[in-house]
């Protein structure tokens, strides 16, 4: 099976992609995976995107379709896949495209993990963790939350929010989200290979809508 997955930050997309790959043995191929690896490794586009990362800057599209290009040359070459964070927009979508075209492979379906703006604000900004380097301990207000509201239940500190996981940041992130998103699904969804899942309930009620979606319909 050869499957892209397509979901806003906070959908979960990350651990069902995973879970299935694991599942159904499918090599997983994360671009955050790809980028640690090139700046663990030194290489050329390891070094560039480091820079840009530290300065703030998005990740160029050619820089990203160039290791996923790499990726794809590895021996063993991926053959059954799932791509999670890849391709993000219209010019790595047709990329990749071409780049399968090429190896002689075929896109079986697109997995839309569909979950509403307010569920992932709420969902997002229930993370708290300890800023004591000594502790990090992590807390979540719905499902793991501290004993005393706001403090550390291992060394008592003051509990802090990433910059990332605040509402109104988490807002700016769907918004370019969506913008990059809508054409993307909409180019799938004119060739048929949109299946959407509802990314609500847990880790394998979901799983499970995932694996539904992709089951071939009853004759
Ligand atoms: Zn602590």
């Amino acid at each position: 099976m050869r499957l892209i997955f397509l979901g806003p930050p906070g959908s979960g997309k990350g651990t069902q992609a995973k879970l299935l790959s694991e599942r159904l043995g499918l090599c997983h191929i994360a671009t955050g995976d790809l980028l640690r690896e090139a700046v663990q490794l030194g290489t050329p586009e390891g070094r560039q995107a480091q820079e840009l990362i530290a300065a703030g800057q998005l990740v160029p599209d050619a820089l990203v379709n160039g290791m996923v290009r790499a990726r794809f040359e590895q021996t063993p070459r991926p053959t059954r896949f799932v791509m999670d964070g890849y391709p993000r927009n219209l010019t790595q979508a047709q990329f990749f495209d071409d780049l399968l075209r090429s190896l002689g492979l075929s896109l079986d379906a697109v997995v839309f993990l569909a979950v509403n703006d307010d569920e992932i604000v709420q969902r997002i900004s229930a993370r708290w963790s300890c800023p004591n380097s000594q502790c990090k301990a992590t807390y979540n207000t719905f499902t793991k939350p501290p004993r005393s509201p706001g403090r550390c239940d291992d060394c008592g500190a003051a509990l802090a929010q990433r910059d990332d996981d605040q509402p109104a940041t988490v807002r700016q992130r769907l918004q370019v989200y969506h913008q990059q998103t809508e054409g993307l699904l909409a180019y799938y969804r004119r060739q048929g290979l949109v299946k959407d899942v509802v990314g609500v309930g847990d880790i394998e009620t979901i799983y499970q809508n995932l694996v539904a979606a992709l089951a071939p319909p009853k004759p």
